[in-house]
């Protein structure tokens, strides 16, 4: 299913050019416009799933595998120090497209960039409280 109104419903099937790094049946995988870092790149799958939630099981599979090899290829070409995969859903956790996307982020030792979040400190009865409340 495509979303007539997503663009990147558009870009992953070639309507809106990109810079494409890859591209199959499922998936295209495209620089981004505003990089984290050189060589930030997007996969997209070809058909419109809003984040995670809604991604069928075969095609998370498939996301990883690829983010994988594009990894390696974009480590080796780009001669970068280290890479972050990132991948958000929902705007509280800075989702801005509602389409599916997995960030390939190379990362190099002077690139100033800050992914992360500020660690808490909870104590082990939190935490126990926490565990319970997932699992059970
Ligand atoms: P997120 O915040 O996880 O939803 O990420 C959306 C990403 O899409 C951002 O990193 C944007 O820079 C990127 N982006 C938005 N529009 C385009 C576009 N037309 N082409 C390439 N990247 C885009
Ligand atoms: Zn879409």
């Amino acid at each position: 299913m495509k979303d007539a109104n997503c663009i990147f419903c558009k870009i992953a099937n070639g309507d809106i050019p990109a810079k494409t790094l890859y591209e199959d049946d499922e998936f295209r995988v495209i620089l981004d416009l505003g990089p984290a870092a050189r060589g930030h790149a997007l996969i997209l799958p070809k058909e419109h799933y809003a984040n995670l939630y809604e991604l069928p099981d075969e095609k998370a599979a498939a996301v990883m595998k690829l983010a994988k090899k594009m990894a390696v290829q974009m480590t080796e070409k780009l001669n970068c120090d280290g890479f972050n995969l990132v991948q958000n859903n929902g705007e509280t956790a800075g989702q801005t497209v509602f389409h599916f996307h997995m960030h390939l982020i190379p990362r190099y030792k002077d690139d100033n960039q800050k992914i992360g979040w500020n660690p808490g400190e909870p104590t082990q009865e939190e935490l126990e409280e926490i565990r319970k409340q997932i699992v059970e």
